[in-house]
């Protein structure tokens, strides 16, 4: 069987890349599965162990990093560790699954340059700084001072998207939809 391929989609916070990426594995012809990180953060809202994440607590991801279980991690927050398991990965690609990642920026190139051919890395761009800060207040899963905390980064994460191999502009979420599945699906069906 052959191995599955890595699709990687990176972001700014409020972009919209986990609502795309939720709408690409509900599309069974995609065979995605999502590579569920480790994250030393709390969850929230709805969130589930297991499904949207492993949570776990900061001793337990560090145990983690010296036991070079990941194969990349990031404290992309301030005390907030978040990191791919390289099992997590493994046991996906060896069903001949293709393995769909959530994951920020700096991973998602981390990613891209141990597997260069094996990835398709998109970036998904917000319309603008404003509209980003407005989704993120919509969103009201955090308190302001974590708000404040993201859009303060969102302008490095920006800075980054050239150096993905395509650029998925979200102002329309549908459009962006359907871009990110032609994308993947081509992808995915290329030898
Ligand atoms: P959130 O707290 O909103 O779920 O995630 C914060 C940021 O961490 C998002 O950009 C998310 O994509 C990113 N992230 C989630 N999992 C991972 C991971 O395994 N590795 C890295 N580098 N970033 C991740």
């Amino acid at each position: 069987m052959k191995k599955g391929k890595l699709i990687v989609f990176s972001a700014p916070s409020g972009a919209g890349k986990t609502t795309i990426v939720r709408h690409l594995l509900g599309l069974p012809e995609l065979h995605l599965e999502f590579s569920i990180s480790a994250t030393s953060r709390g969850p929230r809202g709805q969130e589930t162990h297991g499904k949207d994440y492993h949570f776990m607590p900061l001793s337990e991801f560090k145990q983690h990093i010296r036991n070079d279980d990941f194969l990349e991690w990031e404290e992309v927050y301030a005390d907030n560790f978040y990191g791919t398991l390289k099992s997590e990965v493994e046991k996906i690609r060896e069903q001949g699954k293709n393995v769909i990642f959530d994951i920020d920026v700096s991973g998602g190139l981390r990613i891209k340059r141990k597997f260069p051919e094996e990835t398709l890395a998109i970036f998904v761009k917000p319309p603008s700084v404003d509209e980003l800060k407005r989704r993120l207040k919509e969103r009201s899963t955090e308190s302001e001072e974590k708000i404040a905390m993201r859009i303060a980064k969102s302008s490095a994460e920006l800075a980054t998207a050239p150096l993905f191999d395509v650029i998925v502009e979200n102002q329309d979420l549908d459009f962006a939809k359907q871009k990110a599945y032609d994308l993947v699906n081509d992808f995915v069906n290329k030898d």
